[in-house]
């Protein structure tokens, strides 16, 4: 059997270190094992094979521009770093101060895109974390398709085997093969096998049950388009005479901005934070990436609840716009069913699992303090 190399963390870009050797050796000692042996033909014949294919596979991995070129998607290469270039060229020549209208149009297709990500794929749909009408959900597909992702079904899948095989090869942006790859990488390389075995064992059967969903998966392209570009760059242009170029420019701008948000609760809230909820996994606190996702960068406390609406506890300064947003829903009786874990659970998760970084942490010590005064 010819040797698979599209199957492992193997790209310079990914910017993987330990873990990729860990593979490699592994993927040699597997190949390399010594079958049993007899002094069959037959066998003899097998053993030649199996040493050329051993030879051909060894020299793949010393070959690392080999390895590059099989496993890359040189087209998403190219679209992506292109893509971005063009927005760096766009924001250096925007003139903000001329077109303000047209700024501010952005920045609220940009919160729109937010909260269909957050609010629509992410909290809704992923985690069925709480329940919506037809109508916002309606409003949800269409904000969502205007941030230009995946389609709702494929967002879903991804996000669901993300959650349940974290930080593995199971993982589609595993944090461990490096920022690069868990930013932006993994969309630029083949996917891991382990993801495609694990995410056809993800049940999706509540999403096709969905008929908003199904409407989105039918007509995806048409309305992705019109929402992500279309619409967005026409009204600019009819409503207050704005011209093309600024018009499209603002929106490549705001695209690339909301895909580099998204991307970033994978990466850096993955990597750089502290953990007062569960200290033995990967994801953290991140007061920026919160900013910048509407609520999103409070992950050490999503992944530990991920059935919680809020994505993160309420107060302590914690910026979440999406709650607040699906709790101005609930009013209007358009959300409902809003799930999320008792203060007692909250606390003792904190207690036996967190890392001690916790506001309740230090007002535990001055509290016991306080009492042996009073004492
Ligand atoms: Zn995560
Ligand atoms: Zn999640």
């Amino acid at each position: 059997m010819a040797p698979d190399v599209a199957d492992g963390p193997l790209c310079p870009l990914s910017g993987i270190g330990l873990e990729a050797t860990t593979m490699e050796e592994q993927k040699r000692s597997k190949i390399t094992a010594t079958p049993p042996r007899d002094d069959d033909e037959k066998n003899k014949n097998d053993d030649r094979e199996r040493e050329r294919v051993v030879a051909d596979y060894n020299a793949r991995f010393e070959n690392e521009w080999m390895v590059l070129r099989d496993d890359v998607k040189w087209d998403m290469v190219a679209v992506i770093v292109l893509y971005h270039a063009l927005a760096l060229y766009g924001l250096v020549t925007a003139n903000v101060l001329q077109h303000k209208r047209t700024i501010l149009w952005a920045i609220f297709v940009a919160l729109c895109t937010a909260f269909g990500v957050t609010g629509g794929v992410h909290r809704l749909w992923t985690h069925r974390s709480y329940k919506a009408n037809t109508i916002l959900r309606s409003i949800l597909m269409i904000c969502f398709f205007s941030a230009g992702q995946n389609s709702i079904y494929q967002w879903v899948r991804d996000h669901r085997v993300h959650h349940k095989f974290s930080e593995t090869d199971a993982d589609p942006h595993n944090s461990r093969r490096g920022f690069f790859f868990s930013h932006v990488g993994w969309l630029m390389l083949k996917k891991h096998p382990e993801v495609l075995a694990k995410g056809q064992k993800i049940d999706m059967s509540d999403i096709l049950a969905d008929p908003v969903v199904r409407f989105g998966e039918k007509y995806f392209l048409p309305l992705k388009t019109l929402a992500c570009f279309v619409v967005p760059i026409l009204v600019p242009v009819y409503c207050w005479n704005e011209n093309w170029y600024h018009s499209t420019m603002a929106q490549v701008v705001r695209h690339v901005l909301s895909l580099n948000a998204t991307w970033s609760v994978n990466s850096w809230a993955h990597m750089f934070g502290n953990k007062p909820y569960d200290k033995e996994i990967a994801p953290v606190e991140s007061r920026w990436v919160s900013y910048w996702s509407m609520g999103e960068g409070w992950h050490n406390y999503h992944h530990t609840f991920p059935w919680d609406y809020r994505a993160a506890e309420i107060g302590g300064g914690r910026f979440n716009l999406t709650t607040l947003l699906i709790d101005g829903f609930a009013k209007l009786g358009w959300a409902y069913d809003r799930k999320e874990p008792a203060r007692s659970v909250i606390d003792r998760v904190i207690e036996r699992r967190g890392d001690g970084t916790h506001e309740s942490c230090a007002k535990q010590p001055q509290q016991q303090q306080q009492q042996k005064h009073e004492d």
